[in-house]
């Protein structure tokens, strides 16, 4: 099989890593792909945003599967072309992918499908905005309805705070993202998140993670796109999983299928576990990063065969893929910064991670044959072990063996887990 892989960060990294690792793959091309990506994949250069060009490429290459990894081109509708032009893709088409591209139309998809979610009003002024938070207690939160990258969500602790909220975004604080505003109910309760593959008919779970927004220990700090992550999340036990496939996935995956625009890929819920069960925060239309990295070191089944199987609407019948039973946890080495305004181009120098570890590449660049720092998050030092406590020591053992000056990471990355682990 002749894949095409699109993306070029940690998560694209364990992709390709697990994909390369399948006997099915015959050659594994990347695009933009990054360094540590390399050692598996032939990087082509492709705009991503020139269809054409990409189908183009495909055909040249007699590429079998294509296999995209980040949700902006997903919802910028590269599946729709690549399936119309007959190639076998593995992601949604753009009006699936509205499911993370819109808040508001997957609230309302939870109203229609009486999908358990926090109460919501939808608004498309400052005035009604202003006016709806009248009949929500505080904390409240404010989300600006279109792709924000983590940002464009306030948990406002006073009303005042949310009125500035409000106002910002409908003064352009989000750009066109916030033209319209999602006001939520606060939800008490641990978060998780939870992974289903789906060709549009047939759902398989394929696991869950617990990932650390906040850029500081104790879970402090701004919003990031992910310090770290560990799987499994053993607070989603097995009875809770099977209440999240029937109350949340598989209406989604129904409702979708009902209107017309099924979906195909891999369907990533955000939730909360509150005291009246698991509720749906949000749903991405992508694999997580970094929780990819921890399923992917977990995954036992052949990737390129599932992910094929889930592109061609093969899923009827098959069984629910095998995950190891070790725990896998990653912590994001970001370089100094971040998340504000990252410092790029500090040397980095990696030690071999050995048997049970992978240090993936998150946003790295080769400058005259040194590796250096990219982008805000750098490297996913990532390691599977019996039980959270021992792959967290792999790790940061790991991670005191990388050379990167200026690099930093959050040191408590599993610590629900562990403390749970030492209890
Ligand atoms: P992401 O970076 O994951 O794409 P996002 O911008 O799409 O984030 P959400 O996932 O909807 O936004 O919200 C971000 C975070 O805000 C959540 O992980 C959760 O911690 C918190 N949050 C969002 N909605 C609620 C809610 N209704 N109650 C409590 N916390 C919430």
């Amino acid at each position: 099989m002749n894949i095409l892989l699109l993306g070029g960060g940690g998560r694209e990294h364990a992709l390709a890593w697990k994909l390369a690792q399948s006997p099915r793959c015959t050659a594994l091309f990347a695009a933009p792909g990054n360094p540590g990506i390399a050692a598996h994949a032939t990087l082509v250069d492709l705009d991503l945003a020139d269809h054409a060009g990409v189908i183009a490429f495909c055909r040249a290459q007699s590429v079998d599967l294509v296999v995209v990894g980040p949700e902006a081109p997903l919802v910028d509708g590269i599946a729709d072309s690549l399936r119309a032009a007959g190639l076998a893709v593995f992601g949604p088409g753009a009006a699936a992918a509205q499911l993370e591209g819109s808040k508001g139309f997957t609230k309302d998809l939870c109203r229609e499908a009486d999908i358990p979610t926090a109460r919501y009003v939808r608004c498309e002024s400052a005035e009604a905005a202003l006016a709806a938070l009248a009949d929500f207690t505080i904390p409240v939160v404010v989300k600006a309805d279109g792709l924000a990258a983590g940002k464009g969500v306030i948990i406002a602790t006073t009303r005042a705070e949310a009125d500035a909220a409000i106002r910002d975004m409908f003064d352009g604080g989000f750009g066109a993202s916030g033209a319209q505003v999602v006001i939520e109910e606060y939800m008490e309760g641990e978060e998780a998140s939870f992974f289903a593959l789906t060709d549009g008919k047939d759902v398989l779970a394929f696991g869950s993670a617990q990932d650390h927004k906040r850029v500081g220990e104790g879970d402090t700090g701004p919003n990031t796109g992910g310090m770290g992550a560990y799987s499994p999340a053993s607070v989603l036990t097995p009875a809770l999983e099977e209440q999240v496939m029937a109350r949340i996935i598989r209406p989604t995956v129904e409702a979708l299928a009902a209107r017309g625009t099924p979906y195909s890929g891999v369907l990533f819920a955000g939730l909360m576990l509150t005291a009246q069960g698991p509720k749906l925060i949000e749903y991405n239309c992508r694999f997580g990063d970094p929780e990819c990295q921890v399923l992917m070191m977990r995954l036992e089944s052949d990737l390129p065969d599932l992910l094929l199987a889930v592109a061609q609407g093969h899923l009827a019948g098959r069984a629910v893929p095998a995950m190891a039973a070790d725990v896998a946890l990653t912590v994001v080495m970001a370089a100094a910064g971040y998340p504000g305004t990252p410092e790029k181009g500090a040397p980095i120098s990696l030690p071999d991670a050995g048997g049970d570890a992978m240090i993936f590449h998150a946003g790295t660049a080769l400058r005259n044959g040194q590796l250096v720092a990219s982008g805000g998050r750098v490297l996913n030092v990532t390691a599977r072990a019996p039980s959270v406590t021992q792959a967290r020591e792999a790790v940061y053992a790991l991670v005191d063996r990388v050379d990167f000056p200026g690099g930093f990471c959050r040191r408590d990355i599993g610590w629900r887990e562990a403390a749970r682990e030492a209890a």
